[in-house]
This record gives C-alpha cells, sequence and structure tokens, in this order.
C-alpha cells in the first residue's frame, strides 16, 4: 500500500555540507551484497594496500574501489578494489578529487597500484 506523501519540509536556509547532502551508502548500491564481497575481499586481502607499498602493515578497514562507483566504475569487479585503512581511505578520497578536477579519472586504477604512478603529493 502506497504511503502518502509527506508535506515537503521547508528548504533549510544554512547551507548543508556536501556530507550530508550525499545519499546514503545503501541509496548509492553499498548493499548486504557489497557487504558481503567487501569481507571476503578482505579476508583475502587484511593489510591496507598503500601502507603496505610504504613498507607497513596496516589491517585495512575497507574494501575501497579504485575507480569510484559514483564515477562509473563497476561495482562488483575484483580488479577494481583494493583494501584500506581509514587514512589512506581518506587520502584515497583527495586523490579522486584532484583525478576528477583534472580530468584523469582513467588513470586512477594506474595510480592506485603504481605508488611511482601517482601525483607526488599522494605517494
Ligand atoms: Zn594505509
Amino acid at each position: 500500500m502506497p504511503q502518502p506523501l509527506r508535506a515537503r519540509a521547508p528548504r533549510p536556509t544554512k547551507i548543508l555540507s556536501k556530507r550530508y547532502e550525499r545519499t546514503s551508502a545503501t541509496d548509492r548500491g553499498y548493499d548486504h551484497v557489497w557487504r558481503k564481497v567487501s569481507a571476503e575481499h578482505r579476508r583475502r586481502h587484511p593489510f591496507c594496500v598503500w601502507c603496505d607499498q610504504n613498507g607497513q602493515l596496516t589491517f585495512a578497514k575497507l574494501a575501497d574501489h579504485k575507480y569510484p562507483v559514483s564515477d562509473g566504475g563497476p561495482m562488483f569487479d575484483p580488479e577494481n578494489r583494493w583494501s584500506l585503512c581509514l587514512t589512506h581511505h581518506g587520502v584515497k578520497r583527495e586523490m579522486e578529487e584532484f583525478a576528477r578536477r583534472t580530468e584523469q579519472l582513467d588513470r586512477l586504477p594506474i595510480w592506485c597500484d603504481d605508488q611511482a604512478e601517482r601525483p607526488r603529493q599522494f605517494r
């Protein structure tokens, strides 16, 4: 049974930050299937790849998409994911922003796999 539409709340006058405007993880396709795939990926690859490239072993907190799903990257391609710690996930997001700004999204998977190929500020 369809629910009646709620009256629209007036638009907030305060500008919300981007973070609040984002849709939920579930809305973006990160459902239970992804959670299972992500957990399995981290079982097989428990350490942060980026830390490992820096000669450190740190447990990964998440499986990240090298080419972001929000930019059209494949959700479930095993080649499109790598394990990251929270720190490097943050740096990766900055690297994504940089790639969008400079129209180099296609370079992201290369930058993920080969640290030497990355722009200097993200090594
Ligand atoms: Zn790391």
